[in-house]
């Protein structure tokens, strides 16, 4: 299983990508924020005691080894925007809003640096390249999905040398087809950039079904990634109140989980964190330069 929860310390779920990236996805368990915060609230947004954020923030990094200055964390703006992240950005975002990468809902590294993003209903995606050696995770809510923010990061792998067919992609916990109705405002958005909407289905009169996950699949798929290599969580954010914060579900003021991704590194691999035999990762210098636009710049 690529998704597994793991229970032991915070509970969260991991995504099984190998020994050379990590990954996952947190749930509401195992925090200090209390009432519709409780109790591992993520998000700094959303009006919950920053106090208490920060010591969840330092739970979920620390099930990863990590703090505050090993993350980076994007605004979220429910845009299509991505960017090529290095360790200039360390910490960006992870302790506080105000720093926060400005306008991106997508962030790739070839550094050892953690991506973290946010989410209570939207969809995360996860995208690992193990031929440039690349990690991404983006936020796609419907217009994020609608706007095809997958395409954006495949795209800006390819820019440095990516390939669709080597792309790994994962598909986390969000609300799911079963408790996501959008109507026709929502629909219309993706009958534009869609030449088949097989992901919205009519429930009544001006009002549809919405599937993100399939939706994410399709366009991914479409851009030539391998359907066997795209792994869907398949869990409803609204289905599950007991591991997961959802928007539609729960209304204003709610929580919010993270999703994380990060390179492993030598470093990490002395630690003795990976066991086993592994294959020597090709060198990969020069990958890391700075290569046209989508480079974040201050
Ligand atoms: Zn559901």
């Amino acid at each position: 299983m690529e998704w597994e929860w793991v229970k032991e310390g915070q509970a969260y779920l991991r995504l099984n990508w190998g020994e050379q990236v990590e990954a996952g996805f947190s749930s509401r368990e195992g925090g200090v924020s209390t009432g519709a915060f409780a109790s591992l609230n993520l998000g700094l947004h959303v009006g919950d005691e920053a106090a208490a954020v920060l010591v969840n923030r330092e739970r979920w990094l620390g099930v990863w080894g990590a703090g505050r200055r090993d993350a980076v964390v994007g605004e979220q703006v429910h845009g299509t925007e991505v960017v090529w992240v290095t360790d200039a950005e360390a910490g960006r975002g992870s302790g506080e809003l105000g720093s926060a990468l400005p306008g991106v809902d997508g962030l790739l590294t070839q550094s050892s640096l953690g991506l973290m993003a946010f989410f209570a209903d939207c969809t995360p995606l996860y995208f690992y390249d193990p031929t440039i050696r690349a990690v991404a995770l983006a936020h796609a809510g419907w217009r994020g999905t609608a706007g095809k923010i997958a395409l954006r990061v495949l795209a800006a792998l390819a820019e440095r040398g990516g390939k669709a067919g080597d792309v790994r992609v994962a598909v986390g916990p969000s609300i799911g087809p079963c408790c996501y109705e959008v109507d026709e405002r929502v629909a219309a958005h993706f009958r534009r950039e869609f030449s088949e909407t097989p992901f919205l289905q009519a429930t009544r009169p001006g009002h549809y079904r919405l599937d993100l996950w399939r939706a994410n699949l399709e366009t991914l798929v479409g851009a030539g990634v391998w359907r066997s290599r795209i792994a869907t969580a398949g869990l409803c954010t609204s289905c599950q109140p007991e591991h997961f914060y959802s928007h539609r579900r729960d209304g204003v003021p709610t929580g919010r989980m993270a999703a994380w991704i990060r390179l492993k590194t030598r470093e990490s691999e002395d630690r003795g964190q990976i066991r086993g035999r592994r294959q020597e990762v090709r060198g990969q210098k020069g990958r890391n330069r700075a290569g046209g636009s989508r480079q974040y710049e201050p």
